[in-house]
């Protein structure tokens, strides 16, 4: 992958933030490599070489990654940092390495640190409740130490104390509980996720399509339904139904706008590979 400097930042800035922090150890797959698409998986390995990101899309990560990297070296009693877990199933390796372990009565509690916006906090992510019960599998089922509790710390980057709307975070950095799963589920879901890799790998050597990426996995927005009137900018209220919205329109004199919910993850090019997408590409050539 090419590395871009287009606003020409300073040298040592740029080559700290290109640097490759991340390590998978001697695994196959990830834990959050196994949960991503597989087609996206596909398309980077395929068009690596062609792939290009400028280095100020990087900054985010990147800042998370550090704050890690300070995190990890903080060691106090009670606490495990940073170790990565390996297992083998169907003789292919995986591996998730857990921010924290907190020793507590009869176990630990696995706690990651998520550094993100508020919107995350107050949507909460299905990704989140995964990747930590994948993690409590490993710890369960590796190191045989039973887990006692989920959580995510997660440190807002854009929080607002101005903010009171509902589910809006309390605090620049909130502890959010996460639902545990059963160790049949949890390797049910590792079990099917590597069969959908595996069977990804296979079709795409063989030249056929690559299975669709989810709504869900290309982060689909909703489409929702704007009640304007003539002279005010912003929208009078939202809705997730036309009825609803046309309702209020008559009432206020107004009219809606239909928002249509789109593939964000595609849209902004975060998977990096959206310009070599059938899928993708196939859509925009429709609407266009
Ligand atoms: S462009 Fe969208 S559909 Fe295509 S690989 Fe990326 S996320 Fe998936």
């Amino acid at each position: 992958m090419k590395i871009t400097n287009e606003q020409g930042l300073p040298a040592p800035l740029v080559a700290l933030l290109a640097r490759d922090f991340y390590t998978k150890g001697a695994s196959q797959y990830s834990v959050t490599e196994l949960m991503s698409p597989p087609k996206i998986r596909r398309l980077r390995e395929q068009y690596d070489a062609d792939m290009e990101i400028d280095v100020t899309k990087m900054i985010a990560s990147q800042l998370g990654t550090f704050m890690h990297g300070k995190l990890e070296a903080k060691e106090v009693e009670g606490y495990t940092n940073e170790e990565r877990i390996f297992t083998e199933v169907d003789g292919v390796v995986i591996s998730g390495a857990i921010d924290l372990q907190q020793q507590v009565e009869g176990g630990v509690v696995i706690i990651d640190y998520k550094f993100v916006k508020a919107w995350s906090v107050k949507q909460g992510k299905d990704d989140w409740t995964t990747q930590l019960n994948i993690y409590k599998w490993l710890v369960e089922s590796v190191k045989r130490v039973p887990v006692k509790g989920l959580q995510i710390c997660a440190i807002i980057k854009d929080y607002s104390a101005h903010d009171t709307s509902e589910g809006y975070p309390e605090a620049e950095a909130v502890m959010i509980d996460i639902p545990m799963w059963d160790s049949v589920t949890t390797e049910a879901y590792v079990r099917k996720r590597l069969e959908m890799h595996r069977n990804a790998k296979v079709n795409h050597e063989f030249g056929e399509e690559l299975q669709a990426c989810t709504d869900e996995e290309r982060w689909m927005s909703e489409t929702v339904f704007a009640v304007k009137r003539e002279g005010r900018k912003s929208a009078i209220r939202l809705f997730k139904t036309i009825e609803e919205a046309t309702e209020l329109a008559e009432k206020e004199k107004g009219y809606v706008e239909t928002r249509k919910g789109e593939p964000k993850r595609c849209t902004g090019d975060f998977c990096g590979v959206s310009k070599w997408c059938k899928q993708y590409q196939g859509e925009i050539n429709v609407t266009a």
